[in-house]
């Protein structure tokens, strides 16, 4: 796999679930026309997605549900503000030193 397709690949899922933008999708459909294996794995992906939303729903017990819901938020939680913070405050540093620029 060229390391072009492995960019494209990242982005099927984002696809399929139309949460690309505009011009992204645009990229990825371009890159489909020329690309067999990359269309064939969009395919496999459309085709899994469409056979799980037909098996039935099982219901979870709530233990389980907010134990899964715990490891997702602290999974996805964004970098804490603090850091933006600190990187911010270097770099207003950095520019005053190069004043002479
Ligand atoms: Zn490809």
């Amino acid at each position: 796999m060229i390391i072009i397709c492995r960019r494209y690949r990242i982005s099927l899922s984002a696809y399929l679930e139309n949460e690309l933008d505009e011009t992204l999708s645009r990229l990825l459909e371009e890159h489909l026309i020329d690309c067999p294996e990359c269309a064939a794995v969009l395919e496999t992906f459309r085709k899994t997605i469409a056979l799980c939303r037909e098996l039935p729903l099982f219901p979870v017990p709530d233990e389980l549900h907010s134990r899964i819901m715990q490891l997702l938020e602290r999974e996805f939680q964004p970098e804490p503000p603090r850091l933006h913070l600190i990187i911010r405050k270097t770099t207003k540093k950095k520019s005053r030193g190069n004043k002479n620029k």
